[in-house]
């Protein structure tokens, strides 16, 4: 599933790995960061805290990930799934299972997990960018922290899409796992919305890279 990979720590026995897909990912979000929503939201700054921010902010982000993978990794713990870690790469983090899990409660905790932790670290940004915004501290920090609270508000959102793989599709397959005691039927049925919904998303995609060209057809030559 990966290619090269570096492994860069061990937290709580989980190795975290990140494959070298990650480090497109990590240039385009400080870019986009840099060069585009900081200096709209905060106009007034230099260009180098421009892009301190944008990094603060994408460490801040890959964080993030990490204690949303950890979150996912430590309950399976729980219930004795053995975990092989956690690999940061271009579509973001996996933790790596072995096996199916053992139970549909213990798919459900594991898979909720994710979400509530993202959930979470939304509520803890937002308190500190409000407490921030208030005390008068410096924008570029509170512009980090705002934009942190955000990105794991969204994180928490689309996770809960109820398209497997994705943490909202595993939690609606271990409900129908729970329900009919019949783990292919349900890894078939939430596997079909996980499929419609790629298809959904390649749909938007190409939508909007239609309306993208029209607009740069027609207006900008
Ligand atoms: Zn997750």
């Amino acid at each position: 599933m990966f290619g090269k990979r570096i492994t860069l720590f061990r937290l709580f026995g989980f190795a975290v790995h990140v494959d070298l897909s990650w480090i497109v990912i990590a240039v385009l979000v400080t870019w986009s960061l840099a060069a585009g929503l900081f200096p709209f939201q905060f106009p007034g700054l230099s260009t180098g805290t421009y892009w301190l921010m944008g990094i603060a902010g994408s460490l801040g982000l890959f964080g993030s990930i990490i204690f949303h993978e950890m979150s996912h990794s430590l309950v399976a713990r729980r219930f004795g799934i053995p975990m092989k870690g956690i690999t940061l790469f271009i579509f973001g983090g996996v933790a790596e299972m072995d096996d199916e899990p053992p139970s549909p409660k213990a798919e459900f905790s594991m898979a909720i997990a994710g979400p509530l932790s993202s959930f979470f670290l939304a509520a803890v940004f937002y308190g500190l960018y409000i407490v921030g915004m208030q005390g008068g501290w410096p924008m570029t920090f509170n512009g980090v922290i705002g934009y942190l609270g955000v990105i794991n508000a969204i994180l928490a959102v689309f996770n809960l899409v109820p398209a497997f793989p994705l943490d909202g599709g595993r939690v609606f397959r271990s409900i129908l796992w729970g329900w009919r005691k019949d783990i292919r039927w349900a890894t078939r049925i939430s596997s079909a919305f996980g499929s419609a919904f790629g298809l959904f998303l390649i749909f938007v995609g190409v939508l909007n890279a239609l309306r993208g060209n029209f607009i740069g057809g027609s207006g900008s030559s």
